[in-house]
């Protein structure tokens, strides 16, 4: 097994450090979480630096770069802001990869070069009210007329759709069908006329804006199907490895710099007249989150290497889903008690940390389905 990084993609990592540390400085993140102001410009230099055109194919103005490269990207961004992976993640993760694996050729003609350039963002509106964790369970309809479409239903949680230019939109389009027969995914453009749209409260991530959206009579034409008609889920489903390697690129990101910060708390901070990392206590409870970040990060950089070999990795997927969220959890539930009243302050990392990692276990499919996976795939 080889674990090296080529220089490549040491250089690419470089370039992220370098663009992050100039336009989003940690003072900056902390003022847009404040501020809950989104940093949207960050896609012109991700496209400016190549970082959307890794993993497309040179016909389409891409670099035919492995997804561990994505990964790794996406590792840094999420080191540095939570929301800068989510922006580069959302971008290739359900947005490009459905274009190149379900999309038809004229579709990847049309948005692959855009997506690259960085002008174009994409939701996935999936969740329903009453179609979370059972997302089969969505009743959003499609009723077929005249050269497209009419869709009516309600989507709920649905992330930066307020910068989307389409919303990838999981539609049922025979009615009666249930589960996952009868879908058609959709691209929405997001200024359809009889779409509205909500903005909803949370208690973190404050620079991911949450969204209920309401589709009423919204016109949508046949070319803008994505994938095949009425099995479009099944299409979905089968790239959703890349937004869960996305998600957990982001999350052992998010862990390893929280784990960063504690290190230099630990040291920096005198009790009893030394270092708190003098204290057996401490220094193992700090070894034991080094360790699940690690841990963590193997299972995802060997889910990058399945993906890039074109080999199944459902198990895997889900593995890397699961423990990146339930590390980072870990992580900065720690992170509160040692940093302790430094934490609490609305002026601390780890405190924005703690509250943004609240998400990951259930979010892009909770722990307990991806467990259903797992056991599905063992054979259980
Ligand atoms: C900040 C944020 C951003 C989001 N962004 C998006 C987005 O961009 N697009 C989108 O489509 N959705 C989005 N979501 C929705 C997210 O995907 C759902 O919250 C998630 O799928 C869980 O659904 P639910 O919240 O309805 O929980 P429920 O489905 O009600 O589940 C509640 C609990 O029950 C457990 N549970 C459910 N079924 C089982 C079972 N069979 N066995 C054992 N346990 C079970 C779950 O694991 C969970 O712990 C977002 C949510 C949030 C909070």
């Amino acid at each position: 097994m080889d674990f090296s990084i080529s220089e490549e993609q040491a250089s690419i990592l470089l370039s992220v450090d370098k663009m992050i540390s100039k336009f989003l400085p940690p003072e900056e993140v902390r003022k847009r979480d404040r501020n809950y102001e989104p940093p949207d410009f960050l896609l012109k230099h991700y496209a400016e630096l190549g970082l959307l055109g890794i993993p497309f194919p040179e016909k389409y103005g891409g670099l035919n770069e492995k997804w561990l490269t994505v990964t790794l990207v996406n590792e840094r961004l999420g080191y540095f802001a939570a929301i800068a992976a989510s922006l580069y993640g959302t971008t290739l993760g359900f947005g490009g990869m459905s274009f190149l694996k379900y999309g038809s050729e004229d579709q990847k003609k049309t948005y692959i070069p855009k997506i690259i350039e960085g002008k174009l963002r994409f939701s996935l509106a999936l969740t329903e009210p009453g179609a979370g964790t059972d997302a089969g369970a969505l009743i959003t309809n499609g009723k077929k007329i005249n050269n497209g479409w009419l869709i009516n239903g309600r989507k709920t949680w649905i992330s930066s759709a307020d910068k989307a230019d389409y919303l990838v939109t999981p539609v049922r389009t025979i009615p009666n069908s249930s589960g996952s027969d009868g879908i058609s995914i959709f691209l929405i453009p997001r200024k359809s006329e009889g779409i509205s749209m909500t903005y909803l409260e949370k208690v973190g991530n404050n620079c991911l804006t949450s969204w209920d959206i309401g589709f009423d009579d919204v016109f949508v034409s046949d070319e803008n199907i994505i994938g095949d008609k009425n099995d479009g889920f099944r299409n979905l489903m089968s790239t959703l490895h890349y937004s869960r390697s996305c998600q957990a690129s982001n999350a052992i990101g998010q862990a390893q710099n929280a784990v960063d910060i504690i290190k230099k708390y630990v040291v920096d901070r005198i009790q009893f007249g030394k270092p708190l990392s003098r204290f057996q206590t401490v220094r193992h409870r700090i070894v034991d989150m080094q360790s699940r970040v690690d841990q963590a990060r193997m299972v995802l950089y060997r889910l990058a290497w399945l993906i890039d070999e074109g080999k199944r990795c459902r198990i895997e997927a889900a593995q890397a889903k699961i423990l990146a969220s339930e590390c980072l959890q870990y992580v900065t539930h720690h992170g509160m008690q040692l940093l302790a009243s430094s934490a609490y302050s609305l002026d601390s990392d780890m405190q924005r940390l703690w509250r943004d990692s609240r998400l990951y276990t259930f979010g892009e499919g909770a722990n307990e389905i991806q467990k259903e996976i797992i056991a599905k795939e063992i054979g259980l």
